[in-house]
């Protein structure tokens, strides 16, 4: 097995195609996987396996494995292999935020702006239509991949045959779902009442194993409990960083029986999460802030309030971002931009920025692009062909002075390692969306957006752009060019890898080292 010397880097912002510290050799034992053979990477990958570890944290993974911890990750990485940390979507929430992954192309630009959302034009005209209004969480879910906009393409129409364990989005033509509806809705409902999301995760190991073998040539898992975990108790929990552990072995299990196929060398890897997840200490329910400002307000669960002659919709994900929609004078139709709302509304997004729990709104610009206000003043965000200029506007919310970033890659490099990263492409991309709403609101650290309606209680939150939110792990058996990665990056690496081309158009770029992106 080959050894490497390069150790990790300090916790932040580190991209590294890792050779791990080694100072004592791993055994050959259960739950350590052979590692690729030396050249493994120079011919095109025959199966691609992506492991969601939803709601994972980058520094919590890297602590681990820093402390001699989760050796299937180590072993995955060493002898070729990268540990890095990508940027993940706006929102950075479940459903949405797998979108990148699947597709290369971020939610905004295929109509998914949250995990709740209102379309105006349905609201408007269609008093009886499904499409009005939409919450991911439930029943609903099962309405994502006809929600995507025409024409998206995820991997699972790239390989046909693939396998997709417990993603609500696999393929706007149906696509693949592991479990039947039925029996992930009653393993769903089960979980929700014994907080025995361990359980779920079991069921999709079981599935995936049996996909391995049965030779899919895609396999898309997505493991949830960590981040249910992490809502109801805490995400550095003992019992959270045990699911961390668990998954390991049970990768290394699953890598040893590609290896005695004589298939994990052929194998691309990749084990991502879609957001982070941080501790909630402050709870501010965004509809009733939205009641106290006069506006008819309505939310889930309670769509159906104020049947005719509702204002404002308040459609909260993660539960750190919501989106708000605000009814103009002729109707719901058509968006209003941060003008129009200060004419129409007065003082409401003063007030809101007033409040602590909210970190920063955002808005369409009547120009085009994204007014950006909170308590430390305003910004503009304006595209001219590929280029993007950020002017602050009296103070400076997102603190990245006045600057103009030539085409979205600069972009990502100038604010990786900033408070906000990728925050202006992200927040061009959701507003790219036409249900996204009139205004988009993300939470400050130790706040979510919800709380009257969510049982039990959420004690984590994700979905804003906080730091913490907005990067995630991703460990891979491919070696990746070192530099700044968005897990939209994640579908045409894979393509690259399998020999396949990459689509015009895609959002992220391969990051296969040797190979052009
Ligand atoms: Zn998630």
């Amino acid at each position: 097995m080959e050894r490497g010397t390069a150790s990790f880097q300090p916790a932040g912002l580190s991209h590294q195609t890792c050779n791990l510290p080694d100072a004592s050799p791993l055994p050959e034992e259960p739950g350590n996987p052979r590692g690729p053979a030396r050249g493994a990477a120079s011919f095109a990958r025959e199966r691609l396996f992506v492991f969601l570890l939803d709601g994972a944290r980058a520094d919590t993974i890297r602590d681990l494995m820093d402390a001699g911890e989760l050796r299937t990750l180590r072993t995955l990485v060493r002898g070729g292999g990268t540990h890095t940390e990508a940027v993940t979507c706006f929102p950075s929430t479940t459903g949405p935020a797998y979108l990148p992954i699947l597709s290369g192309r971020f939610p905004g630009h295929l109509n998914l702006p949250g995990i709740r959302w209102l379309d105006r034009g349905a609201y408007e005209v269609r008093r009886w239509s499904l499409d009005r209004v939409r919450s991911y969480v439930g029943l609903e879910s099962f309405l994502m991949n006809r929600d995507l906009a025409p024409g998206t393409i995820t991997l699972f129409d790239h390989f046909p045959g693939s396998a997709n364990i417990f993603s609500p989005v696999s393929s706007r033509n149906g696509g693949p779902r592991e479990p039947t509806p039925v029996r992930k809705a009653a393993l769903f409902t089960y979980a929700h009442y014994t907080e025995h999301w361990e359980a779920v995760d079991g069921v999709a190991r079981l599935r995936y194993s049996r996909a391995v073998q049965r030779g899919a040539p895609f396999i898309f898992g997505a493991f949830l409990a960590l981040d249910e975990l992490s809502h109801h108790i805490a995400p550095d929990h003992e019992r959270v960083l045990r699911v961390y552990r668990s998954f390991d072995r049970w990768l290394g299990r699953l890598c040893d029986r590609l290896a005695d196929r004589g298939e994990l060398d052929r194998s691309a890897i990749v084990v991502v999460s879609d957001h982070g997840m941080t501790p909630v200490e402050r709870h501010f329910e965004l509809t009733t802030f939205c009641e106290q400002q006069g506006l008819r307000t309505f939310a889930y669960p309670r769509v159906y309030r104020h049947w005719r002659d509702a204002e404002c919709a308040v459609m909260v994900s993660g539960n750190a971002m919501a989106n708000l929609y605000l009814r103009r004078k002729d109707g719901w139709g058509a968006a209003q931009s941060y003008d129009e709302i200060e004419a129409a509304h007065g003082r409401l997004v003063e007030r809101l920025c007033a409040r602590p729990e909210v970190d920063f709104v955002a808005a369409r610009d009547g120009g085009g692009g994204v007014i950006v206000r909170s308590r430390d003043g305003a910004a503009r965000i304006q595209t001219s062909g590929r280029s993007i200029r950020h002017t602050p506007l009296g103070g400076d919310p997102l603190g990245l002075g006045a600057c103009v970033h030539r085409d979205a890659e600069t972009s990502l490099r100038r604010t990786w390692t900033g408070r906000y990263p990728d925050v202006l492409v992200q927040l061009l991309q959701v507003f790219a969306s036409q249900r996204t709403g009139d205004l988009v609101v993300s939470a400050g650290e130790g706040s979510d957006l919800r709380y009257r309606y969510e049982h039990p209680e959420h004690r984590a939150s994700h979905g804003s752009f906080q730091r913490a939110h907005m990067i995630v792990p991703l460990l891979t058996n491919l070696r990746l060019r070192p530099g700044p990665v968005r897990t939209a990056d994640v579908c045409p690496t894979l393509l690259s890898a399998a020999g396949r081309p990459i689509p015009a158009g895609l959002d992220g770029r391969s990051r296969l080292e040797g190979q052009a992106s």
